[in-house]
């Protein structure tokens, strides 16, 4: 754990987040600013700075895309969904311990903003 991390801090229950779902390696937690009506963040509990770092960790890669998919399952998405990992600055990422973001219970349009 990370003190400095918000996310680990959310794993340690320090920081209140309204979890949907969690495993011994994963937490999924509903964004505090939804950009769909389905908006979840899946994180690994251990810190992963980013997917790149994510990717070098192949059983917690799996487990954090076994929990997004679980995720749209208890969500109901069965239209559809994404799953993004807003990467480095020009990804857009602001919280840099890794996070899926599964978004969707709407059409999305092309791209998600
Ligand atoms: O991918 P990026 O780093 O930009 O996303 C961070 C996400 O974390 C944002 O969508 C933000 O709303 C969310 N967040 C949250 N709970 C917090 C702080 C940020 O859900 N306490």
């Amino acid at each position: 754990m990370e003190n400095s991390c918000l996310f680990c801090r959310i794993v340690a229950g320090e920081i209140p987040a309204t979890i949907v779902h969690r495993t011994a390696s994963t937490v999924a937690f509903r964004d505090i600013d939804p950009k769909a009506p389905t908006h979840v963040l899946v994180i690994p509990v251990t810190h992963h700075a980013n997917v790149i770092e994510l990717a070098a960790d192949p059983a917690a890669a799996a487990d954090v895309l076994a929990a997004a998919a679980k995720v749209a399952e208890l969500e109901g998405l069965d239209e559809g969904f994404r799953v993004i990992f807003n990467t480095g600055a020009h990804g857009g990422q602001e919280v840099f311990h890794v996070h899926a973001h599964v978004v969707g219970g709407a059409p999305l349009g092309p791209m998600l903003a």
